[in-house]
C-alpha cells in the first residue's frame, strides 16, 4: 500500500491529506527507503547529479521582528548587531564570483522601508558588476512597491518561507501583529512581480503537528513555488524556545523526498540547518532529492553573529573557503557541483 501511494505521488504530484499523513508516519525502513529512492531518481532525472551552489551573504542581523524561534529576534539583547557595508558586500561577491558562484543570496533580518533604496542600489551594483549572476533576496516582508523596486533593480529570486500555513501555529511562533495572511500575500506579490519564489517551513518547530505539516504540503502543491526552503528547527539559547527539542534530519529528509515527488522541478536546498544537526545531514538531504547547497559567503568575522540557532555550521564545506571539501564530500556519493546559475526550469523568461 505504501508503494502505491508513493508511486501515485510520483505520477500525479499530489495526494489526499490522509495519504500525506501515511507517508509522514510510516515506520518501516523499507518503505522510507523506497520513498527516498524514488525522490532521488526524480531529482536525477531532472537535474542529473549536479548540485547548484548559492553564495549566502548574511547582510545584517538587525531585525524589527520578534519571531519566537529566531536568535536574531529584536528582543534578544545578547547579540552584537552588525550590518555589512556596501564595500564588504561587493567584496564578498567578488570573492564568490572568482570561486565560481553564479548566484548570490542576500539574506538578513527585516528592516524598515527607509533602507529599501540602499538595498536597491546594492542590487544594481551587483547586477552591473556581475551581469551573468542571479541575485536572490531573503529579506522578509515588505510592501509590494519595495519588492517591485528591488525587482526593477535586478533581483531575480526571493526566498520567504511561509513558516507554517496553519493560522494557530503561526500565531504561536510569531509575535502579535504578524499574520500568515500577510506572509501569503507577500508570496503572491512576489510571484506576480516575476520573481522566482521560494516558500517553506521549519521542521519540528515547537507545537508543530502532523496536521499542520499536511496543510503545508497542500499549500506548497497549490502555490507551486520555484524553490522550497525547508530545514529542521534548532533551538537558540537566548530565545523563548531555547528548551524545545530540535527537528530531525530523518523527518526533514522525508519531507524533501515527498516534495521532490510533488514538485519535480523545484530547487530544494539541503539547508545549513541539516549540516548543523549532523555531519552527514547535507548529503542525506541530497540523497533524498535536494539539489542545491548554499555555502556561506559572509565575512568570516560576522558569521557567528548571524546566530539564528545554536551550533550553526558556517565553516568547512558550509563556506566559500571549503568548496574543495564540499566537492570531495559530494564525490563520495557520486555527485558534483553544477557551476551554472541554476534557474528554475519553470521560471518566466
Ligand atoms: N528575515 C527574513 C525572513 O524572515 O524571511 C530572512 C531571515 S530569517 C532569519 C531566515 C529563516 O531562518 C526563517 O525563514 C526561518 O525559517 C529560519 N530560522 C530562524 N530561526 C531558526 C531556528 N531556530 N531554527 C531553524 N531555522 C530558523
Amino acid at each position: 500500500m505504501m508503494k502505491q501511494i508513493i508511486d501515485r505521488l510520483r505520477e500525479k504530484h499530489e495526494l489526499a491529506p490522509d495519504e500525506y499523513r501515511v507517508l509522514l508516519t510510516m515506520q518501516h525502513p523499507q518503505d522510507v527507503e523506497y520513498l527516498i529512492c524514488q525522490a532521488r531518481e526524480v531529482a536525477q532525472k531532472q537535474f542529473g547529479k549536479g548540485i547548484f551552489l548559492r553564495g549566502l551573504l548574511e547582510l545584517s542581523n538587525v531585525c524589527r521582528n520578534d519571531c519566537l524561534y529566531c536568535g536574531i529576534r529584536r528582543s534578544n539583547r545578547n547579540v552584537t548587531r552588525y550590518t555589512l557595508t556596501r564595500e564588504q558586500i561587493l567584496e564578498s561577491c567578488k570573492l564568490g564570483y572568482n570561486v565560481g558562484f553564479r548566484t548570490f543570496v542576500l539574506q538578513g533580518g527585516e528592516w524598515g522601508e527607509e533602507r529599501s533604496q540602499w538595498i536597491a542600489d546594492i542590487i544594481r551594483d551587483i547586477r552591473q558588476g556581475w551581469p551573468d549572476c542571479a541575485i536572490t533576496l531573503s529579506l522578509g516582508e515588505h510592501p509590494r512597491e519595495t519588492y517591485a523596486l528591488w525587482r526593477d533593480a535586478g533581483a531575480d529570486r526571493y526566498l520567504l518561507r511561509h513558516e507554517t500555513h496553519n493560522e494557530r501555529l503561526y500565531s504561536l511562533l510569531h509575535p502579535h501583529g504578524m499574520t500568515i495572511q500577510h506572509r501569503l500575500q507577500c508570496l503572491d506579490w512576489l510571484k506576480e512581480l516575476g520573481y522566482q519564489v521560494g516558500a517553506g517551513i521549519m521542521v519540528g518547530s515547537p507545537f508543530q503537528s502532523l496536521k499542520s505539516i499536511v496543510e503545508d504540503l497542500q499549500y506548497l502543491v497549490a502555490f507551486q513555488p520555484h524553490m522550497i526552503g525547508i530545514g529542521p528547527f534548532i533551538p537558540q539559547h537566548d530565545t523563548p524556545f531555547a528548551h524545545f527539542p530540535a527537528g530531525t534530519v530523518d523527518m526533514t529528509s522525508r519531507l524533501y523526498a515527498i516534495l521532490r515527488l510533488a514538485l519535480p522541478q523545484a530547487l530544494i536546498p539541503s539547508t545549513t540547518a541539516m549540516a548543523s544537526l549532523s555531519p552527514d545531514g547535507r548529503l542525506r538531504g541530497i540523497l533524498a532529492g535536494a539539489n542545491v547547497v548554499m555555502p556561506n559567503l559572509s565575512p568570516e568575522e560576522n558569521r557567528a553573529q548571524y546566530s539564528l540557532y545554536d551550533n550553526k555550521a558556517s565553516l568547512g564545506a558550509e563556506s566559500v573557503q571549503g568548496i574543495k571539501a564540499l566537492e570531495n564530500e559530494l564525490a563520495t556519493i557520486g555527485y558534483h557541483i553544477d557551476w551554472s546559475r541554476g534557474d528554475s526550469p519553470t521560471a518566466r523568461k
